[in-house]
């Protein structure tokens, strides 16, 4: 039988996230003949409705209103349990970003519903979903079924497919009780505007301590700026000052999963493989040949990366242009 799954969907600076594309092709697959649906906190629901219904979804509940202009734990939470509760979705599918990691614990908490965070893999194996998330910072692969009841699943950006297929979503205005607001968001101040999302990102230059200084950095933002990639960093590089700890990649900071990164001047520290090792292909520059960096490293280059950036910058504008 059909499954009913309910997305958590996610705009970001006008777009929707591409992890939210991500969620509703598997919400897709996995309803099996099911109904795929959509939830937005947005003001312009109508100007995510054709894309919504492409990747999958045939409805899209509309949630707008003061109350949830930005994200607050209650206001989100709350919601959320409302809609659920109405609509009984089987399987509700979040990207495992800041929103939905805050968001579906709480949720899945007051439901009494199971929760599956940061998932890299959801199959159908006799007919039942079976989640798998990475335990041990990254050492080894859980594997999960739910027996009984709803299921919350947030999903790790860039692991799943992303397709097209369908028409566009019915808009449902769904309007929920205010809950009690603990917090209000007065103003959101940005600290960096114009960078490619270091969570979503397709290619990652990543510095660490090696690069010796916030000037250091330089060298490799003008590559991400060729290859339309970010910047990222270690927690040696932050630690220095050399860098924002936004920026900062592993156990204790963001956890990513690019098509390429290449890590400069980081030695491979167990604590920053964990946010890094799952990226497809890596490149590590490091004068150091023993680092442990190499042991991960698809292709490593042991040189200086004063000099082997700079050279690696100006073969891809070439090669780019
Ligand atoms: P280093 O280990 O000092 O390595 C610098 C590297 O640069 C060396 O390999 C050196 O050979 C190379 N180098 C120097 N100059 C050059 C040059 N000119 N050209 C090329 N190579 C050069 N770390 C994280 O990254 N992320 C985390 O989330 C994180 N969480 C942590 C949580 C806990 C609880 C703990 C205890 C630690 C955590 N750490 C984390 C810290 C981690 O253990 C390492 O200390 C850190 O990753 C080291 O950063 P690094 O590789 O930049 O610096």
């Amino acid at each position: 039988m059909g499954k009913r799954i309910l997305v958590l969907a996610e705009e970001k600076d006008g777009k929707l996230r591409n992890v939210s594309l991500e969620a509703l092709t598997l919400a897709k697959q996995l309803s099996d003949g099911g109904e795929v649906q959509a939830v937005l906190f947005s003001e312009q629901a109508a100007a995510f409705q054709a894309q919504i219904g492409q990747h999958g979804a045939g409805l899209l509940f509309q949630i707008a209103g003061e109350a949830w202009k930005s994200y607050t734990p209650d206001a989100y939470a709350g919601a959320l349990v409302q809609l659920i509760e109405q609509v009984q979705p089987d399987v509700i599918l979040a990207g495992h970003t800041a929103i939905g990691k805050d968001v579906a614990p709480r949720v899945a908490a007051r439901l009494q519903i199971g929760l599956i965070s940061d998932c890299t893999g959801v199959d159908v194996q006799g007919g039942e979903l079976v989640f798998t998330r990475p335990i041990y910072a990254g050492k080894a692969f859980q594997k999960k079924v739910f027996r009984e009841g709803t299921v919350f699943a947030t999903l790790r950006a860039n692991n799943f497919a992303v397709a097209e297929g369908g028409g566009a979503a019915k808009i449902v205005p769904f309007e929920p009780t205010v809950p009690d607001l603990r917090t209000i968001v007065r103003e959101v101040v940005r600290k960096t505007a114009g960078t490619v999302d270091l969570s979503e990102a397709k290619i990652i230059i990543s510095g660490g301590r090696g690069v010796k200084s916030a000037e250091g950095f330089r060298p490799l933002e003008e590559l991400a700026a060729v290859l339309g990639g970010a910047v990222g960093a270690s927690r040696g590089a932050c630690d220095a000052g050399y860098c924002d700890y936004s920026l900062q990649i592993g156990q204790t900071g963001k956890v990513v999963t690019p098509d390429l990164y290449i890590a400069c001047g980081i030695s491979g520290a167990i604590q920053h493989l964990a946010g890094m090792s799952n990226a497809k292909v890596i490149v590590a520059i490091n004068k150091d040949p023993e680092a442990p960096i190499f042991q991960v490293a698809d292709y490593g280059i042991v040189g200086d990366l004063f000099e082997v950036v700079p050279l690696l910058t100006e073969e891809c504008r070439k090669a780019l242009q």
